[in-house]
């Protein structure tokens, strides 16, 4: 049944979509979701939104508010056993602004072993399976984390503090990489945790209160994963992305000015590449334009071909969201 699984998976992108549940404090309010059903969700459009009415999209997956860290990951497993087989994989966390990314992929601020987010659980999951499979295969596995902004990729696994600017680079022995950044080796969740907290730690070095970097930058986990097969020798492999986007939220170009407007006009392109890339790609088209961006140039490998790609849309409950609910599933409609 798992290699059945896995292999549906090939070469292919799924959509899932996950709806945050109301935050403490929020009482008595009133949700945007009319009901979700299977791989529908219905969303209820207020008239100050043009006519009042209903509409309904469907994705392989919706989760609804009470889904669980776990659940989510239970559905997402399958794609990190494949990396383990020498597949590309990339997994996007795509959303307005504290509509869950950093939660799926990270978890909450005060994080437990049960709402680690999908990044800690797919590590474990590699480790937990390459040992299974010592026997016959010896894994290696190392992170890179990255964060672009404003189109300048910048290494944040560094300790001290200078996240310099890097080049992605294009060989033929290696594809698409930043060579520049560190590449720590890892061998137990525990390493992980240090590195993605080391990570955080940086994303948020420059950030003012009124000025969350965090929520403008794209961040990219990526694990190398590369195995020998112990009797004949042969090496595969394997890497697996893990992005939590920009926010995806419109900013009103009257409204803001100088680095503001020009932040904004950079995350724009970058997820209208995303966008451009991926539904080109689900249309089997023969041209993909993944030189439009820092991002699809930096997945190219793992965007297509026998890569494979799941891309989180998240959405919040609240009615005052619905325009750009109903934008965010636009784009995830778009790219299904
Ligand atoms: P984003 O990264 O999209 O800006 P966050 O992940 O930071 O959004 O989420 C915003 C707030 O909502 C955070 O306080 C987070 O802990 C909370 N939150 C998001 N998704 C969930 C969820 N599924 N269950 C419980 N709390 C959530
Ligand atoms: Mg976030």
């Amino acid at each position: 049944k798992l290699y059945n699984q896995v292999q549906d998976l090939k070469g292919s992108i799924r959509v899932y979509c996950r709806v945050r549940p109301f935050l403490s404090g929020q009482t008595n309010c009133l949700s945007t979701v009319d009901y979700i059903e299977d791989g529908n969700i219905t969303i209820i459009t207020p008239s100050k939104y043009g006519k009042e009415g209903h509409r309904s999209f469907s994705f392989n997956k919706v989760f609804g508010p009470s889904a669980s860290q776990e659940e989510v990951f239970a559905d997402t497993q399958p794609l990190i056993r494949s990396v383990l087989d020498g597949y590309n994989v990339c997994i996007f966390a795509y959303g307005q602004t504290g509509s869950g990314k950093t939660y799926t992929m990270t978890g909450p601020k005060e994080l437990t072993e049960k709402s680690q987010g999908v990044n800690y659980r797919a590590l474990n999951d590699l480790f937990l399976l390459s040992e299974q499979r010592r026997d016959t295969f010896l894994y290696n596995v190392s992170v890179q984390m990255i964060e672009i902004y404003n189109e300048q990729v910048r290494d944040l696994l560094v300790t001290d503090g200078l996240n310099k600017r890097l080049e992605i680079r294009n060989s033929s022995q290696k594809g698409l990489s930043v060579p520049d950044a560190n590449l720590v080796p890892v061998a137990s969740t525990s390493d992980v945790l240090e590195l993605m907290n080391l990570g955080q730690r940086n994303r948020v070095v420059g950030a003012t209160a009124l000025n969350d970097r965090s929520s403008r930058s794209h961040s990219c986990l990526t694990v190398h994963v590369q195995g020998r097969d112990l009797t004949s020798g042969t090496i595969l492999r394997g890497c697996m992305h893990l992005v939590d986007l920009a926010g995806s939220e419109r900013v009103d170009k009257s409204e803001v000015t100088g680095d503001r407007l020009k932040e904004a006009q950079h995350i724009n392109k970058s997820l209208s590449a995303l966008g451009d890339v991926i539904s080109s790609l689900a249309q089997k088209n023969s041209h993909v334009p993944y030189r439009n961006s820092k991002l699809t140039q930096l997945l190219q490998d793992s965007l297509g071909g026998q890569a494979k790609t799941l891309m989180f849309v998240h959405i919040s409950p609240e009615l005052d969201a619905v325009g750009e609910t109903i934008s965010t599933l636009k784009f995830a409609e778009r790219v299904a």
